[in-house]
């Protein structure tokens, strides 16, 4: 059964990389009725910090990526990975290691001079037990000696590296603390792991973890080191587009369905299909539509997939989302009134609208309170003329049964008897009933604020 794992270090928020790192993951996993698991590799005390824990898992959580079972900390299982070090040691995959920190910078320097390889190859390997000095030491893997490791990655193809690239490698230190190389094969294992997608960065690392599995015969999980993210100039991504945290998408109001959307393609392709729903996402996500150069971010992209996310969303999901992101953004709660005023009206909101504020920009009509205030442009549509329109149209609209038929047969009738077109009308009313001159169909307010409403604003517009 496939068991995948997103493994971010806790050392700043939940970055683009990071987010599509954990959809890819996440898809791959719930595509085959498989585990998606989290572990927080806060192994580096100095670095990690629980703020950045905690703004990976809110990060997560907006994105609606689930993971099974609980959260592990690496840093908690140090004790089992010194086990893995010992066993090794016992096996005779690693050694006792007693050289000073002067030692190896002699090494280095005379390496350097013959221009040798600097790569570490220590002279305690093959030391008798009985010549260990009483000196402190670490435990340092036994790297091979001549041929050639293969990693078998679904992205990058085979990647050969020569085993005189690697060092004996420390697995514990002097202080009994493991290292990170160490940590992630034995947590990688432990956990069940049997693929392990991640960024491209981690690809050198794979050939040194290699040695940890091969020294302990451990079944190597399937490699798939993804390209990193670019930005739209082709350049290491910047501030400006993509390297922002998750939670900033979130407060700019992007959906989450088309964050995700748009992560899934960032870097992974299924023919022609841009826009997708999760359960096409994760039917189709394979290794194989994986691309071995740099995705582009493009927020164009990410906003058009957005706009369809929202108009095609069901209403009642869209609307909670719409308030859990006014809860994020601390807004003041809306009250029951308006909240009630909302579901009727998102059918027609959630046109055209590719972000939360755009689709609330649109819901001004609803939450604003009488008397509107109409902005510069609404002002304009509400010259002396309009005033005197809405005034003749309101008995009109009083005796009109509040229907949409209804409503557009009595504007319709008005206009004919007026010898002007609804048109006309439409641009005052606009501004009477929403104080906007953007807004949904002048029908579509009408019936969401209901007869006496609508009139009241009509009324105190035409006066
Ligand atoms: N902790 C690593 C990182 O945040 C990921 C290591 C891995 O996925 O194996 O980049």
């Amino acid at each position: 059964d496939v068991v995948t794992r997103f493994a971010p270090s806790p050392t700043g928020y939940l970055h683009i990389g990071g987010a599509r790192t954990a959809l890819f993951n996440w898809l791959y996993a719930r595509g085959r009725g498989g585990k998606f698991l989290l572990r927080i590799e806060d192994t580096d005390r100095a670095r990690s910090n629980p703020e950045a824990t905690a703004a990976i898992l809110h990060g997560m959580a907006w994105l609606g990526l689930d993971y099974d079972g609980d959260v592990i900390s690496q840093f908690e299982r140090a004790d089992r990975h010194a086990e893995v070090a010992n066993e090794m040691l016992a096996a005779g995959k690693a050694f006792k290691c007693f050289a000073t920190q002067d030692e190896i910078e002699a090494f280095r320097e005379a390496a350097r001079a013959e221009g040798k390889s600097t790569l570490y190859r220590s002279p305690w390997r093959d030391a008798d037990a009985s010549t260990h000095p009483d000196l402190p030491y670490v435990i340092r893997v036994r790297a091979p000696e001549g041929g050639t490791m293969v990693i078998r990655d679904e992205v990058q193809g085979d990647v050969k590296i020569g085993h005189d690239q690697l060092d004996d490698m420390i697995l514990l230190r002097s202080d009994g603390t493991p290292v990170y190389m160490l940590a992630v094969v034995v947590d990688d294992h432990d956990m069940g792991v049997t693929h392990v997608i991640r960024g491209d960065d981690h690809l050198s690392n794979a050939a040194r973890q290699m040695m940890v599995y091969e020294a302990m015969g451990w079944e190597v999980p399937v490699f798939a080191h993804i390209p990193l993210i670019h930005g739209p100039d082709g350049k290491k991504l910047s501030k400006r587009h993509g390297a922002l945290g998750a939670q900033e998408y979130q407060l700019m109001g992007y959906p989450a369905a088309g964050m995700r959307n748009y992560l899934a393609r960032l870097g992974w392709s299924h023919g022609d299909d841009e826009f997708f729903s999760d359960a096409q996402a994760k039917e189709w996500f394979d290794l194989g539509g994986i691309g071995k150069s740099p995705a582009r971010f493009d927020t164009k992209k990410l906003e058009h997939l957005c706009g369809q996310h929202i108009a095609s969303a069901d209403n009642a999901a869209l609307q909670q989302e719409l308030l859990e992101f006014l809860s994020a953004r601390a807004d003041e709660p809306l009250t029951d009134p308006k909240i009630l005023l909302l579901s009727a009206a998102m059918a027609c909101l959630k046109e055209r609208a590719k972000t939360f504020p755009e689709l609330l920009e649109k819901a001004e009509f609803i939450l604003a309170d009488r008397p509107i205030f109409p902005d510069q442009k609404a002002s304009k549509a509400l010259d002396s003329v309009s005033r005197g329109i809405l005034h003749a149209l309101t008995p009109h609209l009083q005796n009109a049964s509040w229907t949409l038929d209804a409503l557009e047969t009595v504007t319709a009738d008005f206009a004919e008897a007026n010898g002007t077109k609804f048109g006309k009308m439409a641009g005052p009313l606009r501004a009477a009933l929403s104080g906007r001159a953007v807004t949904p169909s002048v029908f579509d307010m009408l019936l969401v604020l209901g007869k006496d409403e609508s009139l009241a604003r009509i009324s105190d517009a035409a006066n």
